[in-house]
């Protein structure tokens, strides 16, 4: 496969790198520390038309594609990974309601998502077990014209924060997808849980008691809900964890470089030392490896090829991406001594970060039985 940046997706670059530089560097460790939502700093990611930017410009979005978005995941994640990752979450959701939901719908949600004015979540996963859709115990229940739905969705990005939120549940022996509301009675939401990594993502529980949805609110055909949220996930959501993931790798290996060509030993940098210089081919190479799948996934959505298509690409940008990641920033960590281990010097960060992206949008596990039966096939 060849191709080349366009001159818009090699600006768009540019001005995410310096966008990041500037809003994100100098505050990093002090918001991985507070771990609040980042709201005020995607509006303005919104300003610069990043969060449509997989959405049509008719609904409000730039349009400019999924090798764009990859390039602007990649390069958000090398500052900050939070925030590179509010994309992987929040446009799965807005790539939803574009391929399947109704002009109403589209009109309703897609330009204030565009904006960052509304927030939206996209839950599949429930205690039983993310991995197996048929642990989901969600009921929605047609009652008249509306959907009476009860269940719990657990680990889901974005939750405390929504206003929105896709959600599956089964109807009868079948799933669906579902438009939720924030303010819709019965619809609630919990506090942020603690977890290791991506501190700016706020992660939690949605909580449904007898909430009635209108019956307008199905997203796509009652039955076909697991083709909604996994083709969203699968196009979405994996392409971004893996561009997440080159981008945290990316940015503990600048870190190891920087710092192995700084500190002196035996009178000379670290960096002329072989074992360090082994250390740091090993990570440019993967990096290098995991971009070139990223691109490539991006491309062939980009090209047309529908997430079914391009599954395989897809499935093992993710698995790679997110299996350098750890490996990169561990590596970061050792070429930095007792020095790596210091939340100050931002590589913990960057490992604490990688750790997360091995369940989010499917396990390293899933990933693998997704390629090997595509293999034996
Ligand atoms: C940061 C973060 C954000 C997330 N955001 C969302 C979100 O927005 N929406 C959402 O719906 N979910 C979200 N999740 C949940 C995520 O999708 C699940 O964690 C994931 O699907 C795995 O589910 P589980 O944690 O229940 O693990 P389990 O499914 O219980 O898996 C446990 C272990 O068993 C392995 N395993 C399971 N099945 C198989 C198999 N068939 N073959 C081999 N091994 C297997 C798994 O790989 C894993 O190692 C998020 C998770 C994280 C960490």
């Amino acid at each position: 496969m060849d191709f080349n940046l366009t001159r818009e997706q090699e600006m768009l670059r540019d001005m995410v790198r310096e966008f990041a530089q500037r809003e994100l560097a100098p505050k990093a460790l002090a918001l991985d520390a507070k771990g609040e939502f980042i709201h005020d700093i995607i509006k303005k990611t919104a300003e610069l038309g990043l969060v449509g930017i997989i959405t049509s410009k008719e609904f409000g979005g730039t349009g400019m594609g999924h090798l764009a978005r990859m390039l602007m995941i990649e390069e958000l994640s090398r500052i900050y990974a939070s925030l590179g990752f509010f994309f992987q979450t929040g446009q799965i959701g807005m790539y939803a309601i574009e391929n399947f939901g109704t002009p109403e719908q589209k009109q309703k949600y897609l330009p204030a998502l565009c904006k960052a004015d509304k927030i939206i979540s996209t839950a599949l996963t429930e205690a039983g077990g993310g991995s197996d859709p048929s642990a989901i115990q969600t009921t929605a229940e047609l009652k008249g014209d509306e959907y009476i739905i009860n269940g719990r969705k657990v680990m889901i990005s974005e939750a405390p924060v929504c206003d929105l939120a896709i959600i599956v549940a089964k109807t009868g022996d079948k799933f669906s997808a579902f438009i939720v509301e924030k303010g819709t009675p019965g619809f609630t939401t919990s506090g942020k849980e603690n977890y290791v990594g991506l501190r700016s993502l706020p992660v939690g529980d949605l909580v449904f008691t007898n909430c009635k949805v209108p019956k307008a609110n199905l997203l796509g055909q009652e039955g076909k809900g697991l083709a909604v949220a996994i083709g969203g996930i699968s196009a979405v959501g994996r392409t971004g964890v893996a561009g997440v993931a080159l981008g945290t790798a990316e940015g503990a290996y600048a870190a190891a470089v920087k710092y192995a060509k700084e500190r002196k030993l035996y009178g000379k940098p670290i960096a002329e030392l072989q074992a360090i210089q082994y250390m740091l081919v090993d990570c440019n190479m993967e990096i290098e490896t995991a971009r070139w799948l990223c691109y490539k996934a991006a491309v062939l959505l980009d090209q047309g090829k529908s997430p079914r298509d391009a599954g395989d690409d897809i499935t093992r940008c993710k698995l790679y991406s997110c299996d350098i990641a750890s490996k990169v920033a561990l590596r970061a960590i050792q070429i930095m001594g007792g020095y790596g281990t210091i939340p100050q010097y931002e590589i913990t960060r960057r490992l604490n970060d990688s750790i997360e992206l091995f369940t989010a949008a499917g396990t390293q596990e899933i990933m693998k039985n997704t390629l090997a039966r595509s293999i034996i096939a």
